[in-house]
């Protein structure tokens, strides 16, 4: 593993408690790209299990250091084409 990904919970014990989770099922983790979530909440959908509501982390929730952008997070999640080409 290598490149440019940055370690979220470098910052401080509380995020990187809250993101490894010994006790608990965490609800800040690192998604699929490098980018780390933050489940804001539960949805229901109809004839599935409750899903979960990610939202990436721009700014560690405990001590406020800068993780991420929304320009980093829009070239990682770069895959997805949400946005109108013509
Ligand atoms: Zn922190």
């Amino acid at each position: 593993m290598s490149g440019d990904g940055k370690v979220f919970g470098s910052c401080c014990v509380e995020l990187k408690e809250a993101m490894s989770g010994d006790d608990f099922e965490p609800l800040i983790t690192v998604g699929e790209g490098g980018i780390l979530y933050m489940s804001v909440g539960l949805i229901e959908m109809e004839d599935e299990e409750p899903g979960m509501i990610d939202h990436p982390v721009f700014f560690c929730p405990f001590c406020g250091t800068k993780l991420q952008t929304a320009d980093e997070v829009r070239a990682k999640s770069g895959a997805i084409e949400d946005e109108p080409t013509n």
